[in-house]
């Protein structure tokens, strides 16, 4: 067989859709539909863990607020320090953690300190106790020319300065930013109030869990998915259950989330099969802005809105639905929340495996990134993709993606993959 190029009209060859948008529109296009939600509120620090700061933190103090010793040893002048040999120095007392040693000192003279006591004015230098001598009766050190000036001391305002912004607006608190805020001596902390964000599944042949199945019947999955994603991003979670389909049922449960919420999401009922009404109630109700995504998995994406409500038709696979929640709900929940934080990272390395791929749509392939024999990392898919295989998702760590235009890769080819952030 003769290597040939597939090209963009061999059809039967491809998954061009001409209906499809990229990936790239549609994320310009939920962008440019959503305003951050302006409204704050205040709480408890030690509840802002994963929440979005509402208002840029300036310090009212200098981190450490005063000049303090890094290590355990003897502060010293550096005057003091020996040009040659060695300098016996006499120790007139100690400056503690909380308690400061007040007296003046001169010179030759030294005080015992330990790290994080307050260095007294008349000092520069901590020698750390393991390069001193003790004399016999404990009040001289000797120390030798080799002791370093201004060593092992904090300075005041190191970390922090007063008047310093230390945490910009938007960003998504870390415990380490809620250490920081403790250091500012903050107990109450301004951020973005949580998203209310909606969600049902749709289809008759949906079960809940505890039900009995019936031939062709399947437990709803999705609504556990979306339930666990959403509360890894942290949103007021409002489950509106399994809807039949039934046009009057789905538009009243369109309308009950609208009511309360900023955000819906529905999976299933968005394709072109009979029973698939999702997309026309939301033409019929509010504004589409677009109903197909040229992706592997989750072609049929609806995104538009309901009034204020933002709203995701996401196809009913499981997998699809969580590929589309990660790269485009997941993207519009953080713009909405002023959340600023960078979106999942993708990175270049070589594929363990052979991974066919049609051009026409850009593939999000379940990968396992690991090392190979040789300790060179490289990514693996998890066995068969089908949309509907959620155990491709639980066994990977990372979608590998394969763009628009691209064919099979070989073994060794790089392959751009997207790790999983603290969502999936
Ligand atoms: P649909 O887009 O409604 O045609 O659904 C596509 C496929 O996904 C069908 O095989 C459905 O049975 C399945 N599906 C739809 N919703 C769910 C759900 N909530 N949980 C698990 N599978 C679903
Ligand atoms: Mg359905």
């Amino acid at each position: 067989m003769t290597n040939n190029k597939i090209t963009k009209d061999t059809s039967c060859m491809d998954d061009f859709d001409k209906n499809s948008i990229t990936t790239d529109q549609a994320i310009e296009q939920i962008f440019n539909t959503i305003s951050p939600i302006a409204e704050n509120e205040i709480i408890p620090i030690r509840e802002s863990i994963n929440r979005i700061l509402g208002e840029n933190i300036e310090s009212k103090i200098n981190v450490p607020s005063a000049r303090n010793s890094a290590m355990d040893g003897y502060a010293i002048n550096k005057k003091d320090i020996p040009k040659e040999k060695t300098k016996t120095l006499k120790i007139i007392g100690k400056s503690l953690a909380g308690s400061p040693f007040t007296k003046p000192i001169h010179n030759g003279e030294c005080v015992r300190i330990m790290t994080g006591a307050v260095m007294p004015v008349e000092v520069d230098t901590v020698v750390i106790q393991e390069n001193v001598s003790i004399s016999d009766t404990n009040t001289e050190i000797i120390i030798d020319n080799n002791t370093k000036p201004e060593a092992n001391v904090r300075q005041a305002g190191e970390d922090i300065l007063a008047g310093d912004i230390v945490l910009k607006k938007g960003k998504n608190l870390t415990p380490a930013d809620i250490g920081l805020l403790a250091s500012l001596g903050l107990s109450q902390i301004p951020v973005t109030r949580k998203l209310k964000v909606a969600f049902f599944s749709t289809g008759n042949e949906l079960r809940s869990i505890g039900e009995n199945l019936a031939v062709g019947e399947i437990y709803d999955s999705n609504r556990y998915t979306l339930y666990a994603m959403l509360s890894r991003l942290n949103v007021e979670i409002i489950d509106l259950g399994v809807i039949q389909d039934d046009v009057e049922l789905l538009k009243q449960a369109f309308y009950k989330a609208t009511e309360q919420a900023d955000l819906l999401i529905t999976s299933g009922g968005v394709s072109v099969g009979e029973a698939d009404y999702v997309k026309d109630i939301l033409i019929d109700q509010g504004n589409m802005n677009f109903w197909k995504v040229a992706i592997k998995p989750g072609r049929p994406l609806t995104y538009g809105k309901l009034g204020d409500t933002l709203f995701f038709g996401l196809p009913g696979n499981p997998v699809s639905v969580m590929v589309t929640f990660y790269q485009f709900v997941q993207p519009a929940i953080k713009k909405l929340s002023g959340d600023s934080s960078d979106l999942p990272m993708a990175i270049k390395i070589p594929s363990a495996t052979r991974l066919k791929k049609k051009p026409g749509r850009v593939e999000f392939q379940r990968g396992i990134i690991k090392k190979d024999n040789d300790n060179n990392v490289v990514v693996e898919k998890t066995g068969p993709q089908g949309s509907g295989i959620l155990r491709s998702m639980s066994d990977a760590n990372c979608f590998i993606i394969l763009p628009l235009d691209s064919e099979t890769i070989e073994p060794g080819d790089l392959v751009e993959v997207q790790l999983f952030n603290g969502v999936i």
